[in-house]
């Protein structure tokens, strides 16, 4: 999270996709108009001068086409300079034309896709063509120079494969950030590729462990950003900070939700865009007041846990599926989070204990390490540290 305040463009429910554990699309979807990107625009003028995120998702986000980008990202970044907006966009990158691509370009958009592994693992679960078909669109990014980070979705098959899975991500020298297979509101089967939350605390554990080994090679992002929480002693993405009032998304027609992740469900609508709601009422909608009754819950349920100030119980959505959108318990992946938090931070602990000066450190920026020491949760703090000055 690198603003405080992150708004989720959501222009289409549509994908051309067909994953197989996917939730978030819907066929049928309406596309965003340009008009609703002036009414965004609008409402948010009235806010502070806080710096702002805008993160184009969906659905699929490109199916908007290129005329939707040349005329919203101008609109957006001169009627809101006062928040200094920065962009980034979520994308199977399929429909990423060169045309696209320069216009993201110009206004320096991160892209996130999505890929699974090895191309036979990958098209397991996404579907026949879906690898092919992201990184052609991959070389049209790179030819653009943009930057692509790659988010791979673990499921309760692929964490059999995470060895090979792992070895691809990094035999490519591509920055992996993982997910997990979740289970959705929308869904009220059993899902068969769910990760479950035992699952998922070994594979950060596993993930851990490779990327001290191989610091400076190649980055998982989740375990810069755990290690960064416990560090820091905040949460440093949305999972474990409280995201109620700081996040929010807009629909394809205008209405505001507190995540892309409720987008498309009317019961989770906490105002639209054209009635400029101020972020007093939309915490005083029903949903709003739902979220903050989530926040109560964790000072109350996880008031006894070390990790409670980086956590924050987790990811409301995923508290809220169990028991179809009521607040009856925290995340259910706290077990996976509480087994790496501890990890992460007994290793920590005897580190200081044994603090050692920077000359001595096993690892440096020279890529050069010591052998015999393998480098721990304060190496990669500090090789963080110094990725991020040098990437300024
Ligand atoms: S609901 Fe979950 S995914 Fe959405 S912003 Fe909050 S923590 Fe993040
Ligand atoms: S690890 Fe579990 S108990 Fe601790 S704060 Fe997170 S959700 Fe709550």
């Amino acid at each position: 999270m690198k603003n405080p305040f992150h708004i989720m463009l959501i222009p289409t429910l549509g994908c051309p996709a067909r994953c197989s554990y996917c939730w978030s699309s819907d066929p049928a979807s309406p596309r965003m108009s340009i008009e609703i990107v002036k009414e965004v625009v609008a409402w948010l003028s009235q806010f502070e001068k806080e710096r702002v995120t805008f993160t184009f998702h969906g659905g699929e986000p490109l199916l908007a086409g290129a005329e939707f980008y040349k005329s919203a990202l101008p609109l957006i970044s001169e009627g809101l300079a006062h928040m200094k907006p920065e962009f980034a966009m979520q994308s199977n990158l399929w429909l990423l034309t060169d045309e696209i691509a320069e216009i993201l370009a110009e206004y320096r958009v991160p892209l996130g896709t999505s890929i699974d592994g090895p191309e036979e693992l990958c098209d397991l679960q996404r579907g026949a063509g879906y690898f092919r078909k992201t990184m052609q669109g991959y070389e049209v990014a790179r030819q653009h120079g943009l930057r692509v980070s790659f988010i791979c979705t673990f499921t309760s098959r692929s964490f059999r494969e995470k060895e090979k899975i792992v070895r691809f991500f990094m035999e490519n020298g591509f920055t992996l950030k993982l997910h997990p297979a979740l289970p959705s509101l929308r869904n009220a089967n059993p899902e068969p590729w769910v990760l479950s939350p035992d699952e998922y605390g070994e594979l950060l554990v596993y993930l851990l462990d490779l990327s001290l080994e191989n610091l400076g090679k190649m980055e998982i992002m989740n375990i810069s950003d755990l290690c960064k929480c416990v560090f820091t002693r905040h949460g440093t993405v949305c999972t474990f900070v409280d995201c109620m009032g700081s996040t929010f998304a807009i629909g394809p027609d205008g209405a505001i939700y507190p995540c892309y992740r409720f987008v498309g469900m009317p019961e989770y609508v906490m105002g639209y865009v054209h009635d400029r709601p101020t972020l007093d009422d939309l915490a005083d909608s029903p949903i709003g007041r739902r979220l903050q009754e989530f926040k109560k819950y964790v000072d109350r349920a996880c008031g006894e846990c070390a990790h409670i100030r980086y956590c924050r119980g987790g990811c409301p959505y995923n508290a809220m599926v169990p028991t179809g959108g009521e607040i009856r318990g925290v995340d259910p992946y706290c077990t996976a989070y509480n087994r790496i938090f501890h990890e992460i931070s007994d290793r920590l602990n005897s580190e200081m204990a044994d603090a050692m000066p920077f000359e001595m450190m096993p690892f440096k920026m020279s890529g050069r390490r010591n052998q015999n020491q393998k480098p721990g949760i304060m190496t990669l703090m500090r090789y963080q540290v110094m990725k991020d000055r040098i990437s300024r």
